[in-house]
């Protein structure tokens, strides 16, 4: 059988490929600590069921518009306008089944085969995959780690871009670095993009996650809004990764040119999860700020332990549920070279899976450093501390 030729440029999300390995190992009898997985282990907010439950008696089961239900983009249009210090209405809004979806839509709507697109790395590997598999060209952009901060290099942005480029996918709030522009850094990478004429896919999964201070979105930078899609989802904010729902918030016409690929695709987003999604942004909050004391703990009780292992040194993000060590030192000193033997080393040694920098796109030649990243989302206080004890004895001896 002949497959098609895009499917050779199809990557993956490689974090899976953790999980079947610590699966395997688990299945052989070990015991696991999952820190590899972007996942959660809270439940969703019962609110958010019961009016799931409700839709579902009330017969909201049918097909429904490609774009969502009117009542849900007015709202989320209202939530996310507020939350940006921005205006948006119900046609900036198209549900979908998922934040993911955003990217391979966007791309689609708006690059030829052949456009260069410019994405972070290390980043959230699906960038690459689906510029790719669209036939453009996947121009990455490094994240430097100077005095315990991952900052964006704008030379090297600027230096990267010619007159193929159409757009930047920029994801503050960065998986899997924790990453957060400065005020100033958001500014010249706008400038960047009025310059250059470039659209923005601002990749804002993280945006509600935080743990102190405030979020900044690039679309309250003048000029912007006009030119930038906000990748949305309810996934983290309101532990419901399995559900499926997000949506791309932008200028209308791409709206509705995404709106135009759902009829193609999906048809439309599940029915009665978009009414309960209504629940989730205008019901009691208790749910969501409960999600974020859990991660705040689990946060403080990683850092403290990752923090007390010589050779890992470690900044500390205050957003997403991320933390991305570099343990240059300690695979150096236990004599690897190679991060991916190192990783399964160290599964098979103390049962902790995690991902290392090479799941988060190609790395870029020259690159000597070591990273992992541990995602403490899908993990209990209790078994943070057991398996990073563990982890410390392993880096140790
Ligand atoms: N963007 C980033 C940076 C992510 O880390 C994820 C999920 O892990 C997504 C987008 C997609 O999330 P979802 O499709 O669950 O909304």
């Amino acid at each position: 059988m002949q497959f098609a030729n895009r499917i050779k440029n199809l990557g993956t999300e490689s974090a899976f490929e953790v999980s079947h390995q610590a699966a395997m190992w688990h299945a052989e009898g070990n015991e696991i600590f999952p820190f590899h997985l972007g996942d959660l282990n809270i439940p969703t907010p019962r609110n958010i069921v019961d009016a799931m439950n409700e839709a579902i008696k009330n017969g909201k089961t049918g097909y429904c518009p490609p774009a969502g239900i009117p009542e849900l983009r007015a709202v989320l249009a209202d939530d996310v306008g507020r939350r940006r210090g921005v205006s948006y209405s119900s046609d900036n809004v198209v549900i979908q089944p998922g934040g993911k979806p955003v990217i391979g839509k966007f791309i689609l709507a708006l690059t030829n085969p052949g456009d260069e697109v410019l994405y972070p790395t290390p980043g959230y590997p699906i960038y690459e995959s689906q510029i790719e598999f669209h036939g453009g060209i996947a121009v990455p952009y490094i994240y430097k780690e100077i005095d315990g901060c991952f900052l964006l290099d704008l030379d090297e942005v600027k230096s990267k871009i010619t007159r193929r480029t159409r757009f930047f996918i920029y994801n503050n709030h960065q998986n899997p670095t924790g990453a957060e522009s400065t005020q100033e850094e958001m500014e010249a990478l706008a400038e960047i993009a009025l310059e250059h004429n470039l659209w923005i896919l601002a990749d804002e999964a993280y945006y509600e996650i935080r743990y102190g201070g405030v979020s900044r979105s690039i679309v309250s930078i003048p000029g912007m809004l006009e030119r930038t899609v906000i990748l949305y989802t309810f996934s983290k904010k309101f532990a419901m990764t399995g559900w499926r729902i997000g949506a791309a918030i932008g200028p209308q016409k791409v709206a509705e040119t995404i709106s135009e690929l759902n009829v193609n695709d999906e048809s439309c987003t599940n029915h009665f999860i978009q009414w309960a999604m209504i629940e989730a942004l205008t019901g009691p909050q208790e749910g969501p700020r409960r999600i974020i004391s859990i991660l705040k703990e689990r946060r403080d009780t990683a850092t403290t332990l990752l923090q007390n292992i010589e050779g890992v040194n470690l900044s500390v993000p205050n957003t997403t549920f991320y933390l991305y060590p570099n343990i240059t030192e300690v695979v150096k000193q236990k004599n690897f070279d190679n991060i991916a033997e190192f990783q399964t080393e160290a599964l098979k040694k103390t049962g902790v899976a995690f991902c290392t920098r090479n799941h988060f796109g190609r790395p870029i030649p020259g690159e000597t450093d070591y990273y992992i990243r541990f995602a403490y989302s899908g993990i209990d206080t209790q078994d943070i501390r057991k398996g990073l004890s563990r982890l410390k004895d392993f880096f140790d001896n």
